[in-house]
Protein backbone atom coordinates (compact mmCIF):
# COMPACT_ATOMS: atom_id res chain seq x y z
CA UNK A 1 0.00 0.00 0.00
CA UNK A 2 1.34 3.37 -1.25
CA UNK A 3 1.93 5.59 2.11
CA UNK A 4 0.28 8.78 1.83
CA UNK A 5 2.76 11.81 1.10
CA UNK A 6 4.69 13.74 4.25
CA UNK A 7 2.74 16.53 5.18
CA UNK A 8 4.47 19.56 3.52
CA UNK A 9 4.28 23.14 3.95
CA UNK A 10 6.75 25.34 1.25
CA UNK A 11 9.05 27.99 1.90
CA UNK A 12 11.97 27.36 4.44
CA UNK A 13 12.40 24.21 6.81
CA UNK A 14 13.74 26.30 9.55
CA UNK A 15 11.33 28.43 9.30
CA UNK A 16 8.61 26.42 8.71
CA UNK A 17 7.35 23.40 11.44
CA UNK A 18 5.20 20.72 10.01
CA UNK A 19 2.94 19.23 12.41
CA UNK A 20 4.19 15.81 12.55
CA UNK A 21 7.46 14.82 12.74
CA UNK A 22 8.88 13.43 9.38
CA UNK A 23 8.92 9.40 9.58
CA UNK A 24 11.67 9.06 6.74
CA UNK A 25 14.11 10.85 8.10
CA UNK A 26 15.07 13.51 11.15
CA UNK A 27 13.70 16.54 10.54
CA UNK A 28 15.85 20.04 10.80
CA UNK A 29 12.69 21.90 12.10
CA UNK A 30 11.84 19.93 14.19
CA UNK A 31 15.19 19.60 16.06
CA UNK A 32 15.68 23.46 15.81
CA UNK A 33 12.17 23.71 17.44
CA UNK A 34 12.67 21.32 19.99
CA UNK A 35 16.27 23.08 21.03
CA UNK A 36 14.54 26.67 21.08
CA UNK A 37 12.02 25.44 23.42
CA UNK A 38 14.72 23.14 25.53
CA UNK A 39 16.17 26.93 25.86
CA UNK A 40 13.15 28.60 26.94
CA UNK A 41 12.72 26.22 29.55
CA UNK A 42 16.49 26.34 30.64
CA UNK A 43 16.01 30.33 30.14
CA UNK A 44 13.50 30.19 32.92
CA UNK A 45 14.65 27.50 35.03
CA UNK A 46 17.68 29.63 35.26
CA UNK A 47 16.45 32.69 36.71
CA UNK A 48 14.01 31.06 39.09
CA UNK A 49 15.54 32.96 41.99
CA UNK A 50 14.61 36.77 40.83
CA UNK A 51 11.41 37.71 40.98
CA UNK A 52 8.94 35.73 43.61
CA UNK A 53 7.78 32.19 43.66
CA UNK A 54 4.17 33.68 42.72
CA UNK A 55 3.81 35.95 39.85
CA UNK A 56 1.29 39.00 39.64
CA UNK A 57 -0.88 38.24 36.99
CA UNK A 58 0.52 37.93 33.65
CA UNK A 59 -0.69 39.20 30.11
CA UNK A 60 -1.89 35.68 28.04
CA UNK A 61 -1.66 34.86 24.69
CA UNK A 62 -4.82 34.95 22.64
CA UNK A 63 -6.34 31.68 22.89
CA UNK A 64 -8.06 30.42 19.72
CA UNK A 65 -6.37 29.10 16.95
CA UNK A 66 -5.54 31.38 13.92
CA UNK A 67 -6.81 30.96 10.49
CA UNK A 68 -3.27 29.67 9.41
CA UNK A 69 -0.76 28.03 11.59
CA UNK A 70 1.60 29.97 13.28
CA UNK A 71 4.89 30.10 13.36
CA UNK A 72 7.61 28.83 15.50
CA UNK A 73 8.55 31.80 16.30
CA UNK A 74 5.04 33.09 17.28
CA UNK A 75 4.54 29.37 18.52
CA UNK A 76 7.45 30.20 21.38
CA UNK A 77 6.84 33.51 22.28
CA UNK A 78 3.03 32.52 22.85
CA UNK A 79 5.08 29.29 25.45
CA UNK A 80 7.05 32.63 26.77
CA UNK A 81 4.16 34.53 27.80
CA UNK A 82 2.54 31.86 29.72
CA UNK A 83 5.84 30.61 31.57
CA UNK A 84 6.23 34.73 32.88
CA UNK A 85 3.02 33.86 34.53
CA UNK A 86 3.44 30.51 35.92
CA UNK A 87 4.00 29.33 39.73
CA UNK A 88 7.50 28.81 39.96
CA UNK A 89 8.54 25.71 42.32
CA UNK A 90 12.15 26.46 41.63
CA UNK A 91 12.69 29.33 43.39
CA UNK A 92 14.36 28.88 47.04
CA UNK A 93 11.11 31.02 48.71
CA UNK A 94 8.45 28.23 47.70
CA UNK A 95 7.58 26.57 50.73
CA UNK A 96 3.88 26.87 50.36
CA UNK A 97 2.89 23.64 48.69
CA UNK A 98 3.68 20.04 47.94
CA UNK A 99 5.11 20.46 44.95
CA UNK A 100 8.64 20.65 44.48
CA UNK A 101 10.85 21.87 41.71
CA UNK A 102 11.05 19.14 39.03
CA UNK A 103 13.63 17.00 38.50
CA UNK A 104 15.83 17.79 35.36
CA UNK A 105 15.67 13.92 34.07
CA UNK A 106 12.26 14.10 34.63
CA UNK A 107 12.57 16.71 32.23
CA UNK A 108 13.60 14.92 29.61
CA UNK A 109 11.53 11.88 30.52
CA UNK A 110 8.04 13.88 29.40
CA UNK A 111 9.78 15.17 26.53
CA UNK A 112 10.25 11.50 25.30
CA UNK A 113 7.10 10.45 26.74
CA UNK A 114 5.19 12.86 24.98
CA UNK A 115 6.90 11.51 21.67
CA UNK A 116 6.38 8.00 21.99
CA UNK A 117 3.09 8.95 22.81
CA UNK A 118 1.66 5.03 24.02
CA UNK A 119 -0.71 4.33 26.10
CA UNK A 120 -0.69 2.16 29.12
CA UNK A 121 -4.56 1.02 28.30
CA UNK A 122 -2.92 -2.29 26.45
CA UNK A 123 0.09 -3.85 26.60
CA UNK A 124 0.25 -3.75 22.22
CA UNK A 125 0.14 0.25 22.65
CA UNK A 126 3.21 0.23 25.30
CA UNK A 127 4.95 -2.88 24.74
CA UNK A 128 8.28 -1.76 27.20
CA UNK A 129 6.58 0.64 29.33
CA UNK A 130 3.42 -1.42 30.39
CA UNK A 131 6.55 -3.81 31.98
CA UNK A 132 8.52 -0.96 33.06
CA UNK A 133 5.26 0.19 34.82
CA UNK A 134 4.82 -3.35 36.40
CA UNK A 135 8.11 -3.70 37.24
CA UNK A 136 8.75 -0.39 39.13
CA UNK A 137 5.80 -1.09 41.38
CA UNK A 138 7.07 -4.31 42.11
CA UNK A 139 10.38 -2.57 43.02
CA UNK A 140 8.74 -0.21 45.29
CA UNK A 141 6.13 -2.16 47.14
CA UNK A 142 9.42 -4.13 47.68
CA UNK A 143 11.68 -1.68 49.18
CA UNK A 144 8.70 -0.53 51.39
CA UNK A 145 8.91 -4.25 52.42
CA UNK A 146 5.61 -5.21 51.11
CA UNK A 147 5.48 -8.90 50.47
CA UNK A 148 6.61 -10.78 47.44
CA UNK A 149 4.26 -10.12 44.28
CA UNK A 150 3.17 -7.16 45.89
CA UNK A 151 2.95 -4.42 42.93
CA UNK A 152 0.34 -1.79 41.80
CA UNK A 153 -0.33 0.61 39.04
CA UNK A 154 0.43 4.12 38.27
CA UNK A 155 -2.48 6.70 38.89
CA UNK A 156 -3.02 10.48 37.52
CA UNK A 157 -2.88 11.95 41.39
CA UNK A 158 -2.93 10.51 44.73
CA UNK A 159 -7.45 11.52 44.78
CA UNK A 160 -7.51 8.74 42.24
CA UNK A 161 -4.69 6.30 43.80
CA UNK A 162 -7.13 6.53 47.09
CA UNK A 163 -10.09 5.91 45.44
CA UNK A 164 -8.67 2.76 43.30
CA UNK A 165 -7.79 1.65 47.37
CA UNK A 166 -11.31 2.30 48.45
CA UNK A 167 -12.90 0.38 45.64
CA UNK A 168 -10.71 -2.19 45.60
CA UNK A 169 -11.21 -2.54 49.40
CA UNK A 170 -15.19 -2.61 48.72
CA UNK A 171 -14.91 -5.00 46.61
CA UNK A 172 -12.60 -7.30 48.85
CA UNK A 173 -15.32 -7.06 51.45
CA UNK A 174 -17.84 -8.02 49.53
CA UNK A 175 -19.63 -4.43 50.03
CA UNK A 176 -19.60 -3.13 46.60
CA UNK A 177 -23.31 -3.11 46.31
CA UNK A 178 -23.63 -2.41 49.99
CA UNK A 179 -24.77 1.37 51.00
CA UNK A 180 -24.24 0.80 54.71
CA UNK A 181 -20.78 0.25 54.36
CA UNK A 182 -17.88 2.50 56.41
CA UNK A 183 -14.39 4.06 55.86
CA UNK A 184 -12.70 5.18 59.02
CA UNK A 185 -10.01 7.94 59.19
CA UNK A 186 -8.57 10.68 61.49
CA UNK A 187 -9.46 14.32 61.40
CA UNK A 188 -6.76 15.10 59.83
CA UNK A 189 -6.80 12.58 56.76
CA UNK A 190 -6.77 14.20 53.27
CA UNK A 191 -10.08 15.81 51.60
CA UNK A 192 -9.91 13.30 48.76
CA UNK A 193 -11.52 10.54 50.79
CA UNK A 194 -14.36 12.25 50.84
CA UNK A 195 -14.32 12.62 47.33
CA UNK A 196 -13.96 8.93 46.99
CA UNK A 197 -17.21 8.15 49.01
CA UNK A 198 -19.13 11.13 46.59
CA UNK A 199 -17.82 8.76 43.02
CA UNK A 200 -18.17 5.37 45.13
CA UNK A 201 -22.07 6.86 45.87
CA UNK A 202 -21.68 7.12 49.66
CA UNK A 203 -23.46 9.44 51.95
CA UNK A 204 -20.45 11.80 53.72
CA UNK A 205 -21.49 10.28 57.21
CA UNK A 206 -19.89 7.06 55.60
CA UNK A 207 -16.59 8.75 56.64
CA UNK A 208 -15.81 8.09 59.80
CA UNK A 209 -13.38 10.84 61.37
CA UNK A 210 -11.38 9.66 64.68
CA UNK A 211 -9.68 12.78 66.80
CA UNK A 212 -6.13 12.92 66.58
CA UNK A 213 -3.71 13.12 69.61
CA UNK A 214 -1.72 16.53 70.04
CA UNK A 215 0.90 15.32 67.82
CA UNK A 216 -1.79 15.33 64.76
CA UNK A 217 -2.06 11.28 65.02
CA UNK A 218 -5.02 8.79 65.32
CA UNK A 219 -5.12 7.23 68.13
CA UNK A 220 -5.55 3.42 68.18
CA UNK A 221 -7.67 3.42 71.43
CA UNK A 222 -10.43 5.58 70.07
CA UNK A 223 -10.14 3.19 66.53
CA UNK A 224 -10.19 0.13 68.43
CA UNK A 225 -13.67 1.60 70.28
CA UNK A 226 -14.98 2.04 67.29
CA UNK A 227 -14.54 -0.30 65.41
CA UNK A 228 -15.72 -2.72 68.59
CA UNK A 229 -18.84 -0.27 68.37
CA UNK A 230 -19.64 -0.80 64.78
CA UNK A 231 -19.30 -4.45 64.94
CA UNK A 232 -21.84 -4.49 67.99
CA UNK A 233 -24.06 -2.43 65.73
CA UNK A 234 -23.31 -4.80 62.46
CA UNK A 235 -22.56 -1.97 60.67
CA UNK A 236 -19.89 -3.34 57.95
CA UNK A 237 -16.67 -1.40 57.52
CA UNK A 238 -14.90 -0.91 53.93
CA UNK A 239 -11.45 0.17 55.10
CA UNK A 240 -9.63 1.68 57.95
CA UNK A 241 -7.27 4.64 56.40
CA UNK A 242 -4.30 5.45 57.93
CA UNK A 243 -2.53 8.62 56.77
CA UNK A 244 1.72 8.35 56.51
CA UNK A 245 1.92 12.62 56.54
CA UNK A 246 -0.84 14.64 57.40
CA UNK A 247 -0.99 17.08 54.43
CA UNK A 248 -1.30 20.32 57.16
CA UNK A 249 1.61 19.15 59.75
CA UNK A 250 2.97 15.74 58.15
CA UNK A 251 1.71 13.75 60.74
CA UNK A 252 2.29 9.69 60.57
CA UNK A 253 -1.07 7.63 62.60
CA UNK A 254 0.58 4.94 64.51
CA UNK A 255 0.73 1.86 61.49
CA UNK A 256 1.75 -0.81 63.66
CA UNK A 257 -0.97 -0.48 65.95
CA UNK A 258 -3.64 0.40 63.31
CA UNK A 259 -2.60 -2.68 61.55
CA UNK A 260 -2.81 -5.23 64.57
CA UNK A 261 -6.35 -4.06 64.90
CA UNK A 262 -7.29 -4.24 61.00
CA UNK A 263 -5.69 -7.66 61.54
CA UNK A 264 -8.00 -8.43 64.41
CA UNK A 265 -11.09 -6.91 63.02
CA UNK A 266 -10.70 -8.51 59.36
CA UNK A 267 -10.48 -4.98 57.99
CA UNK A 268 -8.78 -3.67 54.66
CA UNK A 269 -5.64 -1.28 55.71
CA UNK A 270 -4.91 1.60 53.21
CA UNK A 271 -2.13 3.86 54.03
CA UNK A 272 -2.64 7.23 52.38
CA UNK A 273 1.19 7.82 51.99
CA UNK A 274 0.84 10.06 49.37
CA UNK A 275 3.25 12.85 51.30
CA UNK A 276 5.38 10.13 53.87
CA UNK A 277 5.32 6.59 52.12
CA UNK A 278 8.50 7.92 49.59
CA UNK A 279 10.35 8.05 53.06
CA UNK A 280 10.57 4.37 53.04
CA UNK A 281 13.19 4.36 50.32
CA UNK A 282 15.54 6.15 52.75
CA UNK A 283 18.76 4.46 54.03
CA UNK A 284 16.87 3.97 57.45
CA UNK A 285 13.34 4.62 57.26
CA UNK A 286 11.88 6.48 59.82
CA UNK A 287 10.47 5.14 62.76
CA UNK A 288 7.01 6.69 62.21
CA UNK A 289 6.91 4.16 58.98
CA UNK A 290 7.20 0.92 60.95
CA UNK A 291 4.10 -1.03 59.85
CA UNK A 292 3.67 0.48 56.48
CA UNK A 293 4.91 -2.65 55.14
CA UNK A 294 1.68 -4.18 56.63
CA UNK A 295 -0.83 -2.20 54.47
CA UNK A 296 -3.40 -3.89 52.16
CA UNK A 297 -2.69 -0.51 49.74
CA UNK A 298 -0.58 2.24 50.30
CA UNK A 299 -0.81 5.66 48.38
CA UNK A 300 3.08 6.81 47.12
CA UNK A 301 2.91 10.12 45.24
CA UNK A 302 6.34 10.90 44.30
CA UNK A 303 5.08 13.98 42.54
CA UNK A 304 4.90 15.74 46.16
CA UNK A 305 8.66 15.60 47.42
CA UNK A 306 10.80 13.55 45.30
CA UNK A 307 10.55 16.04 42.08
CA UNK A 308 8.98 13.83 39.96
CA UNK A 309 7.10 16.36 37.53
CA UNK A 310 3.83 15.87 37.95
CA UNK A 311 1.60 13.74 37.91
CA UNK A 312 3.15 10.83 39.43
CA UNK A 313 1.05 8.70 41.87
CA UNK A 314 1.40 4.85 42.68
CA UNK A 315 -1.80 3.05 44.23
CA UNK A 316 0.79 -0.26 45.41
CA UNK A 317 -1.15 -3.51 46.92
CA UNK A 318 -0.24 -5.90 48.71
CA UNK A 319 -1.87 -8.62 46.18
CA UNK A 320 -2.20 -6.70 42.93
CA UNK A 321 -4.34 -9.38 41.46
CA UNK A 322 -7.34 -7.92 43.26
CA UNK A 323 -7.15 -4.93 41.00
CA UNK A 324 -8.44 -6.67 38.08
CA UNK A 325 -11.22 -8.59 40.41
CA UNK A 326 -12.42 -4.48 40.52
CA UNK A 327 -11.99 -3.03 37.39
CA UNK A 328 -11.57 -5.50 34.83
CA UNK A 329 -14.19 -5.66 32.28
CA UNK A 330 -12.36 -7.55 29.27
CA UNK A 331 -10.94 -5.28 26.42
CA UNK A 332 -13.04 -7.14 23.07
CA UNK A 333 -11.33 -4.24 21.08
CA UNK A 334 -7.65 -5.54 22.19
CA UNK A 335 -5.22 -8.04 21.60
CA UNK A 336 -5.20 -10.56 24.86
CA UNK A 337 -2.49 -9.63 27.03
CA UNK A 338 0.33 -11.81 26.40
CA UNK A 339 1.00 -12.68 30.07
CA UNK A 340 0.75 -9.28 32.25
CA UNK A 341 -2.44 -7.49 31.59
CA UNK A 342 -3.70 -4.92 30.46
CA UNK A 343 -3.24 -1.34 32.53
CA UNK A 344 -6.74 -0.60 31.40
CA UNK A 345 -8.11 -3.43 33.02
CA UNK A 346 -5.73 -2.57 35.95
CA UNK A 347 -7.37 0.70 37.32
CA UNK A 348 -10.36 3.23 37.13
CA UNK A 349 -8.48 5.42 33.89
CA UNK A 350 -8.14 4.03 30.63
CA UNK A 351 -6.20 5.72 28.16
CA UNK A 352 -3.09 7.15 30.05
CA UNK A 353 0.28 8.39 29.50
CA UNK A 354 3.57 6.49 30.46
CA UNK A 355 3.90 8.63 33.86
CA UNK A 356 6.09 5.86 35.26
CA UNK A 357 8.74 7.14 32.65
CA UNK A 358 9.92 9.98 34.09
CA UNK A 359 9.85 7.83 38.15
CA UNK A 360 12.12 5.43 36.44
CA UNK A 361 14.61 7.72 35.14
CA UNK A 362 14.63 10.11 37.69
CA UNK A 363 15.20 7.76 40.32
CA UNK A 364 17.80 6.60 38.20
CA UNK A 365 19.33 9.64 37.93
CA UNK A 366 19.36 10.14 41.86
CA UNK A 367 20.33 7.22 43.00
CA UNK A 368 20.16 5.85 46.45
CA UNK A 369 22.66 8.66 47.35
CA UNK A 370 20.23 11.20 45.85
CA UNK A 371 17.17 9.92 47.15
CA UNK A 372 18.58 9.99 50.14
CA UNK A 373 19.92 13.32 50.33
CA UNK A 374 16.40 14.41 48.96
CA UNK A 375 14.78 12.63 52.05
CA UNK A 376 17.16 13.59 54.62
CA UNK A 377 17.85 17.45 53.36
CA UNK A 378 13.84 17.96 53.79
CA UNK A 379 13.69 16.83 57.38
CA UNK A 380 17.01 18.89 57.96
CA UNK A 381 15.15 22.05 57.00
CA UNK A 382 12.14 21.28 58.87
CA UNK A 383 14.42 20.70 62.07
CA UNK A 384 16.39 23.51 61.47
CA UNK A 385 13.06 26.00 60.87
CA UNK A 386 11.53 24.41 64.11
CA UNK A 387 14.82 25.47 65.66
CA UNK A 388 14.58 28.83 64.68
CA UNK A 389 11.04 29.09 65.63
CA UNK A 390 10.45 27.61 68.51
CA UNK A 391 12.87 30.61 70.51
CA UNK A 392 9.70 32.32 70.28
CA UNK A 393 7.58 31.52 73.05
CA UNK A 394 4.53 32.84 71.97
CA UNK A 395 4.26 30.65 68.66
CA UNK A 396 2.89 27.19 68.74
CA UNK A 397 4.34 24.78 66.50
CA UNK A 398 2.84 21.59 64.82
CA UNK A 399 4.70 19.06 62.77
CA UNK A 400 5.29 15.46 63.06
CA UNK A 401 8.03 13.19 61.53
CA UNK A 402 8.00 14.74 57.53
CA UNK A 403 8.89 18.19 56.47
CA UNK A 404 6.23 19.83 57.25
CA UNK A 405 5.71 22.34 59.48
CA UNK A 406 2.63 24.43 60.70
CA UNK A 407 2.93 27.60 63.34
CA UNK A 408 0.39 30.31 64.78
CA UNK A 409 0.75 32.33 67.40
CA UNK A 410 -1.03 31.18 70.54
CA UNK A 411 -4.52 32.22 72.34
CA UNK A 412 -5.65 33.99 68.95
CA UNK A 413 -8.81 33.31 67.97
CA UNK A 414 -10.37 32.75 65.31
CA UNK A 415 -10.61 36.12 63.70
CA UNK A 416 -6.94 36.72 64.81
CA UNK A 417 -5.64 34.46 63.48
CA UNK A 418 -7.12 35.00 59.87
CA UNK A 419 -6.02 38.61 60.17
CA UNK A 420 -2.12 37.49 61.34
CA UNK A 421 -1.88 35.00 58.82
CA UNK A 422 -2.86 37.00 56.07
CA UNK A 423 -0.49 39.75 56.89
CA UNK A 424 2.28 37.61 57.74
CA UNK A 425 2.10 35.86 54.30
CA UNK A 426 1.57 39.34 52.33
CA UNK A 427 5.05 40.50 54.40
CA UNK A 428 6.26 36.97 53.13
CA UNK A 429 5.86 36.96 50.13
CA UNK A 430 7.47 40.63 49.55
CA UNK A 431 10.35 39.02 50.85
CA UNK A 432 10.13 36.47 48.32
CA UNK A 433 9.23 33.71 50.82
CA UNK A 434 5.63 31.64 50.31
CA UNK A 435 4.05 30.36 52.44
CA UNK A 436 0.49 28.56 52.78
CA UNK A 437 -2.37 29.79 55.03
CA UNK A 438 -4.46 26.49 56.26
CA UNK A 439 -7.26 26.31 58.33
CA UNK A 440 -6.09 23.70 60.81
CA UNK A 441 -8.68 22.96 64.25
CA UNK A 442 -10.24 26.36 63.70
CA UNK A 443 -7.37 29.02 63.29
CA UNK A 444 -5.08 29.88 60.45
CA UNK A 445 -1.67 28.99 60.48
CA UNK A 446 0.95 29.33 58.22
CA UNK A 447 2.37 26.17 56.76
CA UNK A 448 5.71 25.46 55.29
CA UNK A 449 6.72 22.49 53.46
CA UNK A 450 10.23 21.95 53.13
CA UNK A 451 10.96 20.25 50.53
CA UNK A 452 12.56 22.36 48.14
CA UNK A 453 16.24 21.97 47.70
CA UNK A 454 17.06 25.11 46.74
CA UNK A 455 16.18 26.30 50.26
CA UNK A 456 18.81 27.18 52.02
CA UNK A 457 19.72 28.21 55.89
CA UNK A 458 19.39 32.08 55.39
CA UNK A 459 16.12 31.76 53.63
CA UNK A 460 15.09 29.98 56.65
CA UNK A 461 16.86 32.32 59.22
CA UNK A 462 15.10 35.11 56.94
CA UNK A 463 11.93 33.86 57.14
CA UNK A 464 12.06 33.03 61.29
CA UNK A 465 13.23 36.54 61.91
CA UNK A 466 10.33 38.11 59.75
CA UNK A 467 8.25 35.95 61.48
CA UNK A 468 9.50 37.28 65.10
CA UNK A 469 8.96 40.82 64.15
CA UNK A 470 5.65 40.61 63.20
CA UNK A 471 3.44 39.23 66.12
CA UNK A 472 0.27 40.66 66.62
C1 LIG B 1 -1.94 15.51 48.16
C2 LIG B 1 -2.57 14.49 48.93
C3 LIG B 1 -3.52 13.62 48.35
C4 LIG B 1 -4.07 13.85 46.98
O1 LIG B 1 -3.11 13.76 45.98
P1 LIG B 1 -3.30 14.52 44.59
O2 LIG B 1 -2.11 14.05 43.82
O3 LIG B 1 -3.30 15.98 44.88
O4 LIG B 1 -4.58 14.07 43.99
C5 LIG B 1 -4.01 12.60 49.12
N1 LIG B 1 -3.60 12.42 50.36
C6 LIG B 1 -2.70 13.23 50.97
C7 LIG B 1 -2.28 12.94 52.36
C8 LIG B 1 -2.17 14.30 50.27
O5 LIG B 1 -1.31 15.12 50.87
Amino acid sequence: MASAPPFQRQADPLITLSPFADPHGVDPALQDFLHRASSLLCGWLGSSSKGTPLPGLSAMPAIEPERVGLSPDRLLADLQMVMEGAYNPSHPGALAHLDPPPLVAGLAAELICAGLNNNLLAEELSPSLSRLERGLCGWLAGQIGMPAGAGGVAASGGTLSNLMALVVARQRAGLATNGDGVVLCSDDAHLSLLKALTVMGLPPQALIRLPVDFEGSMEPMALEETLQALAHQGRPVIAVVATAGTTVRGAVDPLGPIADLCQRFGHWLHVDGAIGAVFALADHPLSALEGLDRADSITVNPQKLLGIPKTSSLLLLADPSVLKASFATGLPYMEPSWGFGHGGEEGLQGTRPAEILKLWLGLRHLGQAGIESLLGGALARRRRLQELLSVDERLVLRSGSLHLLAFAPAGLDAPASDAWSRRMRERLLAEGLLLSRPLYQGRHHLKAVLGNPHTRSQHLEHLAALVAEQHP
